[in-house]
């Protein structure tokens, strides 16, 4: 399907999609009454990562962009898996990205009651039964891919039979496993699916919501489309895994057909795979409870309560979505795109500050010992509006290492032994002599300044010079502990095929060091982000920045410098 932008709204102007063009010609058509009801169904047994993202997007806005609603439903009929804690940090989730489900929050479990119901009903209907074998004798009835399965020899029991059963399934007269009940479709269909599904199993399990009121609990593919339906879901977006599910989707609501408002379309979109990452939750869990990484919120997890500690926010992510775009075909998404997409939110939202990540001091032999002057620098390259800052230069200030060579190689334009740079918002210093230990490694350097150079003076000589550093004044600065994150796995497909994931996990994704900042940081709230010019984006650590000890967790670089020398620019 081609793409073309067309405007729903007057405001914005959205990629068109496969989606989009079903949900046009439905309101063409009139099927819904011009009607868009969507909904995100996460199963509260995990936190969410950055693929439920993609979900969350697409439904919520698809409804916002045709004046429609999203619900949020949790699909809680797996009590053993599933907690209130994950409940609460998904409905956070959400609202941090953006979207209001405006009181729409619903669950499975409300719609108990009437899924029994309904299952007896099917039960009557001579649509279902109570099945007598076990999980190893249905097994082998099931048939393959390329085998019909084989009825049962309870499918033909009598209707008054299952009814009693399956009540008594409910009163819970039996064990676990004992009996299910099956819908009765078809064995020898050549969908698997549709060989008679189990719909309810019994499972003498506390429900976090229900409590005890429930031993018999239905299965995934019977609960979802009812709650769909009863829901006056429209449209119905899943994954591509589910499209062989659609035809049972279809034809419990097809049985149904009068006792339920609606027969919602289920359509399928391709999941996003992101390198450099894991996104299943079996995976997440065993990083987690491995204690591989720091918990649910470690920054480098793909989590949204890890991106959201690494210092992404609501909008990198949504634009990355919309960049991304929806299709059938499967397909990875580069680490890189998300990236950029954060890169290209924080290069507008993030007042700039100077951070030495890696110091090295400079003394300025001809500035006068006592001596300290304002320099003004640029909160915002190019917003005026946000005005300058004051950065004090004294005799002795720190660079970055980096950007110092005793012997520089060919190309480079910083500092080294007669070389010239320019102190940003200040001089123009030429590096006079080398300070060495008995060791031999380099202590301090020395530099003369050349007065007449000041920049933003009037009258100051223009002199060009190619180098151009960030410095802090030794006096006037604050230390902060600063987590320099990177990727997590070196991999690019971590667990494409049979690979252990843990196998590549990368050993330098995180590196805890002390740098200076400017002492006006020491204020920040936790989640104010900055660039720190020429070393990234940083944010304050959201759990462990304390007022006037900030901690910050790097973000991202300021380019990609992933896979190649990372360095200063
Ligand atoms: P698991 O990790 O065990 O496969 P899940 O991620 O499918 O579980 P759910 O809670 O069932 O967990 O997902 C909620 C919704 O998010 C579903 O509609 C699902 O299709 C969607 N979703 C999950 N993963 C992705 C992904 N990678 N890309 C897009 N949508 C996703
Ligand atoms: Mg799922």
């Amino acid at each position: 399907m081609k793409d073309k932008s067309v405007a729903h709204s007057s405001a914005d102007i959205v990629v068109s999609n496969f989606i989009r063009s079903i949900i046009d010609e439905d309101n063409r058509s009139g099927k819904w009454q011009r009607r868009v009801e969507t909904r995100f169904p996460p199963e509260p047994n995990g936190y969410l990562h950055i693929g439920h993202a993609k979900s969350i997007c697409l439904n919520f806005g698809l409804a916002r962009d045709y004046k429609g609603v999203c619900h949020l439903r949790f699909d809680d009929t797996n009590p053993e898996k599933e907690a209130q804690e994950y409940v609460d940090a998904i409905c956070e989730n959400v609202a941090w990205l953006g979207f209001d489900w405006e009181g729409r929050q619903h669950y499975s479990s409300d719609y108990f009651d009437q899924l029994y119901a309904f299952a007896e009903y099917l039960i009557t209907q001579g649509k279902a039964y109570v099945e007598s074998l076990n999980a190893d004798e249905m097994r082998e009835h099931r048939g393959t891919l390329t085998s019909p399965g084989q009825n049962s020899p309870y499918r033909d029991r009598s209707i008054e039979e299952s009814l009693d059963l399956f009540r008594r399934m409910k009163e819970g007269e039996f064990a676990d496993g004992r009996y299910v009940l099956r819908a009765k479709i078809d064995m020898a269909s050549s969908n698997m699916n549709m060989r008679d599904p189990v719909i309810y199993r019994i499972r003498h399990i506390r429900h976090q919501r229900t409590g005890e009121k429930w031993c018999i609990y239905p299965m995934y593919d019977y609960t979802h489309c009812i709650s769909d339906a009863l829901e006056n879901i429209t449209h119905s977006l899943c994954t591509l895994e589910f499209e062989d599910h659609r035809p049972l989707y279809d034809w419990v609501l097809d049985q149904l057909v009068d006792k339920v408002p609606c027969h919602p379309q289920q359509i399928e979109f391709a999941r996003l795979n992101l390198t450099y990452a894991v996104m299943s939750k079996r995976k997440l869990i065993e990083l987690v409870e491995g204690g591989l990484v720091d918990g649910w919120d470690d920054p480098r997890l793909s989590t949204l309560v890890g991106l959201r500690r690494r210092g992404f926010t609501p909008k990198s992510i949504r634009l990355f979505v919309e960049r991304i775009g929806v299709s059938k075909a499967d397909s990875w998404i580069d680490m890189s795109v998300l990236e950029d997409c954060l890169r290209e939110d924080l290069n507008e939202s993030a007042p700039r500050r100077i951070a030495i990540l890696k110091p090295l001091k400079l003394i300025i032999d001809n500035y006068p010992c006592d001596q300290e002057e304002d320099c003004l620098a640029p909160n915002h390259p190019k917003k005026p509006e946000w005005e300058k800052r004051v950065v004090p230069l004294s005799k002795t200030i720190y660079i970055e290492r980096d950007d110092f060579m005793e012997e520089p190689a060919k190309g480079y334009f910083r500092l080294s032994p007669g070389a010239e740079v320019r102190l940003r918002y200040a001089y123009i210093v030429k590096c006079v002599s080398v300070e060495k230990n008995v060791a031999g490694e380099i202590e301090a350097i020395h530099c003369t300044y050349d007065p007449d150079t000041k920049s933003g003076t009037e009258g100051a000589t223009t002199r060009k010079v190619k180098g151009n550093i960030h410095w802090l004044s030794v006096k006037h600065v604050l230390q902060a502990e600063v987590r320099l994150y990177d990727r997590l796995f070196s991999d690019p497909y971590p667990d494409a095929g049979d690979k252990d994931y843990k196998a590549s996990l990368n050993p330098n994704s995180k590196e805890i060091t002390v740098a200076y900042v400017e002492q006006s940081l020491a204020e920040v709230k936790p989640e104010q982000a900055f660039q720190f010019e020429r070393n990234g984006y940083f944010i304050a650590d959201r759990v462990d920045t304390k007022l006037g000890k900030p901690v910050f967790n790097r973000v991202v670089t300021l380019r990609d410098s992933w896979g190649k020398v990372s360095g200063l620019a």
